[in-house]
């Protein structure tokens, strides 16, 4: 590994973000989970949650390409962390939930405050709500949106103002909306200004991806 190579992946793991992370329940097009993983891989996410379809996955089809198919292969096996070739699944810690119930607890015990994305009659516009704190911005599927369940566990709904004709965005467009505004109030407060991880954290990532 080139010097040059070692000081760009400290500087990414420096702004890694532990406590900001996404739950997808049940948002099963690889090319929808790949953009929104590599929406997190730039807004500094370092770990990402999903609640797998329960007809399990579709057949992935081929100009989906490698980096989704690889990705939602290991998401399914139930590795915690995705070994694939896909670029943005690769610098981060992926973690399979069997169920949105199971999904929540893990977050919960972990500190985590979840704002569902849904456009429900209690939501508030996503920048109103504070994601400085430990936050999981939980996605829903394709065509169904946020389950019931896990409209009534989240702590708020957010949504993105719809002007138009259609009455939602795709959900990773709707994902980089949101956390972009997360990433522009957790710029305001400094948490990228110094590593997030714990030392030993840290050491063991790059060692990971030094081989990535
Ligand atoms: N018919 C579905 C519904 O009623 O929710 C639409 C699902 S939408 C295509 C997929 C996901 O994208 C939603 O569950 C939500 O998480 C997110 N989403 C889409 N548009 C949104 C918006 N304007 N505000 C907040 N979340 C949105």
């Amino acid at each position: 590994m080139t010097p040059e190579r070692l000081q760009r992946l400290r500087t990414v793991l420096d702004r890694r973000q532990p406590d900001l992370t996404v739950l997808l329940e049940q948002v099963h097009k690889p090319h929808n989970f790949s953009a929104i993983l590599r929406t997190c891989d730039a807004v500094g996410v370092l770990e990402a949650h999903a609640v797998l379809p329960s007809k399990g996955l579709p057949p992935l089809p081929e100009a989906e390409g490698e980096a989704a198919g690889s990705l939602l292969s290991a998401i399914g096996s139930g590795k915690t962390y995705s070994e694939s070739s896909g670029s943005a699944a690769k610098w981060m810690f992926l973690q399979a939930h069997p169920d949105t119930a199971s999904a929540f607890k893990h977050l919960r015990a972990r500190g985590f405050q979840i704002y569902a994305a849904h456009l429900s009659e209690t939501a508030v516009d996503y920048r109103t709500v504070d994601y400085t704190a430990p936050t999981c911005v939980l996605l829903g599927a394709e065509k169904w949106g946020v389950s019931a369940e896990a409209a009534e566990g989240a702590d708020a709904h957010v949504a993105i103002p719809m002007l138009g004709m259609v009455q939602s965005l795709n959900v990773s467009v709707a994902a980089a909306v949101i956390l972009f505004e997360a990433q522009r109030q957790r710029l305001q407060a400094g948490l990228y200004d110094q590593p997030r991880l714990s030392p030993e954290r840290y050491q063991a990532i790059l060692e990971t991806w030094s081989q990535a």
